[in-house]
């Protein structure tokens, strides 16, 4: 840190990404990406916006922002794109919460939402999950904060049921409930009918994982228009271009080609369950997932060792060494073959711990 660096950064704790290393390479099963490319509209559409490179993108999205509206059933003042919903995530905490209104989310749960609340000085409780991980609706229930919830959570992979999301906007009025989700095309229920009932309600997604652009970086909100606005507002203060003209073509294309979309879901929901079984024929312990990536563990060997004994063998997954995640490794889902050579490694791995 340099002496310039501004004091109210002082205690500031950066996000840590999962590892990008470049030493070799590795079948990446630890940052929740797909293992699919991105939809071959969406490529295409990309190339085209390459010949269009010397304007600035359309700080609207119009066209992004139709083909989504008319997709999820909403209108387009309902809608706002953003650079990943990461961007998103740190719009929402400028703009729904301050010294009065802190924000609430689960104590185990996505790691930037205690960044972005100690980036912007917002207060915020974390509310611990219960013994099975699960988010226990009664907690947030008329809390008078701006509550955060991932759905489905992660690193857990557990949804909560759309009647409790409700439950929980209710009896909320006077403040935003915001449902990050990120994970929800893998097997969860999404809460984006629910806006037109309630105006406190805001829904934050991401073309990410289901969507396979990750690199693209780009995240969707659908809310009230007045919340949109509110979020416009903050686009427009800070970084009116924020969406690139190559990853608005892509995500256009994205939207266009839902079948490819279903079928890369199918095929990860359907290894994420062959994985589960393998894992549990092994000794494993598997929370049930409604997620791309599932939390796992064993009695045989630590988290730790057994990502240090994959990374070896070239299998990058996740380990957060905190209390109560620290016996688990978190695994994304990748094809079928590299969750059979991940199976295969683990399999190996027990054999050589006894
Ligand atoms: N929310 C959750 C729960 C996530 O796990 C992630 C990805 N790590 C994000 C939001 C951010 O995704 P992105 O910025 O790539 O849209």
């Amino acid at each position: 840190m340099s002496r310039f660096f501004s004091k109210k950064y002082e205690k500031l704790v950066p996000y840590v990404p999962g590892e990008q290393p470049q030493d070799r390479s590795y079948i990446k099963l630890n940052t929740n990406e797909s293992p699919f490319q991105a939809s071959p509209k969406a490529q295409a559409r990309a190339q085209e916006a390459m010949g269009r490179l010397q304007l600035y993108s359309d700080p609207y999205c119009t066209l992004l922002t139709k083909k989504a509206a008319d997709l999820y059933g909403v209108s387009t003042d309902e809608v706002l794109f953003t650079n990943g919903s990461d961007e998103l995530l740190n719009f929402v905490i400028m703009a729904f919460c301050d010294g009065d209104t802190p924000a609430a989310f689960p104590d185990i749960t996505y790691g930037f939402y205690t960044v972005f609340a100690d980036l912007n000085a917002v207060p915020y409780r974390q509310i611990p999950l219960q013994a099975d991980f699960s988010v226990n609706a009664a907690d947030y229930i008329g809390c008078n904060k701006t509550v955060i919830i991932a759905n489905p959570n992660a690193p857990t992979g557990l949804a909560l049921p759309i009647s409790d999301v409700e439950a929980i906007v209710k009896s909320n009025p006077n403040n935003v409930v915001v449902i990050d989700e990120a994970y929800v095309d893998f097997g969860g229920e999404t809460a984006v009918p629910l806006i037109k009932k309630y105006d406190n309600l805001l829904i934050v997604q991401t073309f990410s994982k289901s969507r396979s652009m990750a690199g693209a970086r780009l995240g969707m909100a659908i809310g009230s228009p007045q919340l949109i606005a509110d979020l416009r507002a903050i686009q427009f203060s800070t970084n009116p271009f924020n969406v690139n003209a190559m990853t608005m073509a892509a995500g256009l294309g994205a939207l266009e080609d839902e079948a490819y979309f279903k079928r890369n879901c199918a095929k990860i929901i359907e290894n994420r369950e062959w994985t589960t079984l393998q894992l549990s024929k092994l000794g494993f312990t598997t929370i049930p997932s409604q997620t791309n990536f599932i939390l796992t563990k064993t009695s045989a060997i630590g988290g730790k060792a057994l990502y240090l004994a994959l990374k070896s063998k070239g299998i990058l997954i996740r380990h957060f060494d905190k209390p109560r995640l620290r016996d688990y490794i978190r695994v994304t889902i990748g094809t079928a073959e590299e969750m059979g050579a991940f199976i295969a490694a683990v399999q190996q791995i027990l054999e050589e711990n006894v």
